[in-house]
């Protein structure tokens, strides 16, 4: 164990291997689609530059962030010929930096249309866009109304070189809902004016859809080993473990109450052990009585709440030899996935991944794979 894993609370380990096995996995589920890699807000938490490196020795190519300052810190970090697309698209004043930059807005308004086309203008020279269609989601992308305006003035993209037609599904994680063929409908009719153009509708949930992909798939949690589906199978390889160490165990008698506000007390006599993460290092403070760790491959339930600090677990009946201090307490593993979590806690995966604190120490598996050969015409 280093230095840096002696002194954190807990060690992260991401493996890189399993985030280009899970790549591969969905670029066999949907190909001739081509799946891109959604890395916004630090590739759900995983880290950005090395998650994004790892997908492209795999042969990813496109990549996608939520923010224009996301993208101006990976880009140096990616090979000229990746295109990093800014799902937020741009603030306005903040077009010449993206110019600049070499990114892709994603362009969700007229507006926002118009500004870059007078950027491009300005710049003499095209710049590169994708254009987003809202297709029933009322987030982000063109409403109908304005959609129709633009086709009514196709003029209005002059300078802009159209890279990509996309729309985002509201319920892609769910087989049944009658939401997807409806959104996949309305997204063709759209797309069908600009026939030269690639198009992208499915995330992780949509690429599971049994149906065509179009032709760019962007993939996030499902690279991240999230379950792409609810109430399925989860075909993806586990990306993150979670291993906490034992700070100190105590035995205390019946009717003792632990941690904060007493609300944790049995009827019997219990052997209670602290570990280095709380809700601080984004461990769910909604988990304080609900939760679980696992000792050698026994589940032992949290005793009381999560502190900002530490967790308190109910360790009675654990082999003392697990139960020294510095013994690992798995919070993230072979016994409890991400998805898990998120049910005990009452969430999503995304968010349980998003929140996993600065304070643990990172070790990160290398995918050990050698850059694809590259065809002597490309
Ligand atoms: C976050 C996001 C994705 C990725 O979604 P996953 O469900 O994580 O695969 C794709 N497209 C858009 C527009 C997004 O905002």
């Amino acid at each position: 164990m280093s230095d840096l894993e002696l002194m954190a609370g807990a060690v992260l380990t991401i493996d890189l291997g399993a985030v280009v096995d899970n790549y591969r996995h969905i670029q066999q589920q949907v190909g001739p689609a081509e799946v891109a890699g959604v890395v916004k807000a630090d590739a759900y938490g995983l880290g950005a530059v090395p998650v994004s490196q790892a997908l492209a020795e795999a042969g990813c190519r496109r990549f996608f962030v939520a923010h224009l300052q996301e993208a101006l810190s990976l880009r140096p970090a990616l090979t000229p010929d990746a295109t990093l697309y800014v799902l937020n698209g741009l603030q306005p004043g903040a077009e010449p930096i993206a110019a600049e930059a070499g990114v892709t807005p994603v362009l969700n308004s007229l507006d926002q249309i118009d500004r870059w086309r007078n950027a491009a203008r300005d710049l003499g020279r095209p710049l590169p866009a994708a254009l987003q269609f809202d297709t029933g989601m009322s987030r982000l992308g063109l409403p109908s109304e304005e959609a129709a305006e633009l086709t009514a003035s196709p003029e209005r993209l002059t300078g802009i070189d159209l890279r990509l037609i996309m729309s985002h599904l509201a319920c892609a994680d769910d087989l049944q809902a009658p939401s997807n063929p409806a959104q996949a409908a309305a997204f063709d009719a759209f797309a069908a004016q600009y026939p030269d153009v690639p198009r992208s509708l499915d995330n992780s949930g949509g690429a599971f859809l049994p149906r065509g992909h179009r032709d760019v798939v962007r993939a996030g949690i499902a690279l991240y080993g999230g379950a792409p589906q609810i109430g399925q199978p989860n075909p993806m390889r586990s990306v993150v473990t979670l291993d906490a160490r034992i700070i100190q165990v105590r035995d205390v008698p019946a009717g003792t109450g632990v941690g904060y506000g007493l609300t944790s007390v049995a009827d019997h006599p219990r052997r209670i052990a602290t570990i280095a993460v709380g809700y601080a290092d984004g461990w769910p403070r909604h988990l304080g009585g609900r939760g679980s760790a696992f000792i050698d491959g026994r589940r032992v339930p949290i005793a009381g709440r999560v502190s900002m600090d530490s967790i308190t677990l109910d360790v009675t009946g654990i082999a003392p030899q697990h139960l020294r201090p510095g013994a690992p307490v798995e919070l993230l593993g072979p016994h409890q996935t991400i998805d898990d979590v998120a049910a005990d806690a009452g969430t999503i995966s995304y968010e349980i991944l998003t929140q996993l604190g600065g304070r643990y120490a990172r070790r990160y598996q290398p995918a050990h794979e050698p850059a694809p050969a590259r065809s002597p015409q490309s």
